[in-house]
This record gives structure tokens, C-alpha cells and sequence, in this order.
């Protein structure tokens, strides 16, 4: 059966007892959830404590959603890896396209991250992405290769077992327009390709490849049923417990 994760990205939503909330709603309605699907929700940073502490022995894993690369220091600011962990974190999310677009995150320091965060027991989940631009000019194949080949640079064999992409189109990011099942499924199989013959993981068919961009229960399952798409990372849709857990049974659905 194929991996199924499906993350919900808070981005800079929801104070402290609003996460609450959300996550003691998650908890209860994802209580029955199968073994098959991860379900994991990415609050802001002052929410951290809060959500690890609803959720903690339930199916839900906590996430980041950035980090630094260096284990402590003067960075004003910035957590570490080992914080995040700290704090009761499984997964990070990293290389954002809203952080590659507005606070300048490269492929360069993607890679950065990613090894620290496997350093400290940490999954990364590195996002990449084209924008609408490069879709149209046909560099959809350079820019995902250049952001998979940079980002995961110098990964180990043995740590892809650790390590999550998600695919997410800029253009399809908050827009409403999602990739077309057929049109994420091309990309997705395009870096399961990558990393099976560039990076020679063992674990390339297990690596999970999640699909983010206006992710929705009424779009979700059709996305998740493609055969490289192991779940998703949404965004708008995760901020309430009704559309997020759709969301999730579609990817019950899809691995039943
Ligand atoms: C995201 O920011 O990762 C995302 C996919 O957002 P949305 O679902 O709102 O498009």
C-alpha cells in the first residue's frame, strides 16, 4: 500500500487558543483514523506547545514550518532544528515557495536545512515548485529537476527513508487553480524518477511525494488516486477541521 500523509500548512494563521481549538477538533474527529494515512498540522511557532499538547498521544504528528540550519547561535529570530524537535515535532516543512519568494530561500539553503533537520531526527518536507512563468515558457522539467538535484544534494542513501517532498506549483498555491491530476502525476513521477536514478535510493517507491495548490475535499481524492501522489499539503483548506478532515478521508479513501 502506498505511503498517504496528509499536511495541514497553518502558514501565519490562528493565535494561540485558536490552534487549541482546531487541533482539539482534529484530535477527536481523526481519533478512528487508518493506519494508512498520517494526518499532521504545521501551526505557526507560538502555537507549537499548545497543539503538541492536545495532540499528543493521538494519530497526528506536529510540524514546523521553517527552520534554520544551524544548530544555535545569533540568529535573531530563527529556531533550529533541535527546537522544533524540542517542541515535539515529527516533520518540517522546508523550502516554501512563500519563503522562496519572499525571504529568499535558495536551493542552496534548502539543502542546508534538510540536513539539519535529518541530523536531529527531524523529516523534512521539501517543497518545490514552478511558477505560472515557467509553466508557460515549458521549463517545468529544468526547474523541478534543478530544486529536487539542489535541495536534496549530498542526501545519503539510507536517509531518503526519512525524507518527504511535496510538489506544489506556485500557481496553483492559494489561487484556486489546482494541477490537474494528470498534470501533478507527470511532476510526481518525474521526481520519484530523480531520486531512484540520480540519488539511487532503495526506498525511491516509498518516498512520499505530497501534492500542494488549492487542495480541496472536492478535488482531493481524484489528486490522491494518481498513482505518485501520496497525499498532500494544503494549505487554506486546513485552517478548519470540517474541510481538512474531508480531506484526509479522501486519502483513507484512496488507499482503501
Ligand atoms: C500551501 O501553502 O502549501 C498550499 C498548498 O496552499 P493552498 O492549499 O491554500 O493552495
Amino acid at each position: 500500500m502506498k505511503p498517504m500523509i496528509v499536511a495541514g500548512n497553518w502558514k501565519m494563521y490562528k493565535l494561540i487558543d485558536e490552534a487549541g481549538k482546531l487541533a482539539t477538533q482534529l484530535k477527536k474527529q481523526l481519533s478512528k483514523i487508518k493506519p494508512a494515512v498520517t494526518p499532521v498540522v504545521c501551526p505557526p511557532f507560538t502555537a507549537l506547545a499548545e497543539v503538541a499538547s492536545i495532540i499528543k498521544g493521538s494519530r497526528l504528528l506536529l510540524g514546523g514550518q521553517d527552520m534554520h540550519w544551524e544548530t544555535q547561535g545569533a540568529y535573531t529570530g530563527e529556531v533550529s532544528a533541535a527546537m522544533l524537535k524540542d517542541a515535539g515535532c515529527a516533520c518540517v516543512i522546508i523550502g516554501h515557495s512563500e519563503r522562496r519568494q519572499y525571504f529568499g530561500e535558495t536551493d542552496a539553503t534548502v539543502n542546508k536545512k534538510v540536513h539539519a533537520a535529518l541530523k536531529v531526527g527531524l523529516k523534512p518536507i521539501m517543497c518545490v515548485g514552478e511558477t505560472e512563468a515557467q509553466r508557460e515558457q515549458g521549463q517545468t522539467e529544468a526547474v523541478i529537476v534543478r530544486q529536487v538535484e539542489g535541495g536534496l544534494n549530498d542526501v545519503a542513501v539510507d536517509q531518503f527513508a526519512q525524507v518527504i517532498v511535496a510538489y506544489e506549483p506556485v500557481w496553483a498555491i492559494g489561487t484556486g487553480k489546482n494541477a490537474t491530476p494528470g498534470q501533478a502525476q507527470e511532476v510526481h513521477a518525474l521526481i520519484r524518477r530523480l531520486v531512484r536514478d540520480r540519488f539511487k535510493a532503495a526506498t525511491a517507491s516509498d518516498l512520499p511525494i505530497l501534492y500542494g495548490g488549492s487542495v480541496k475535499p472536492e478535488n482531493a481524492l481524484e489528486l490522491f488516486l494518481q498513482p505518485d501522489i501520496n497525499g498532500g499539503l494544503i494549505g487554506g483548506a486546513s485552517l478548519t477541521a470540517d474541510s481538512f478532515v474531508q480531506i484526509v478521508r479522501a486519502g483513507e479513501a484512496a488507499v482503501s
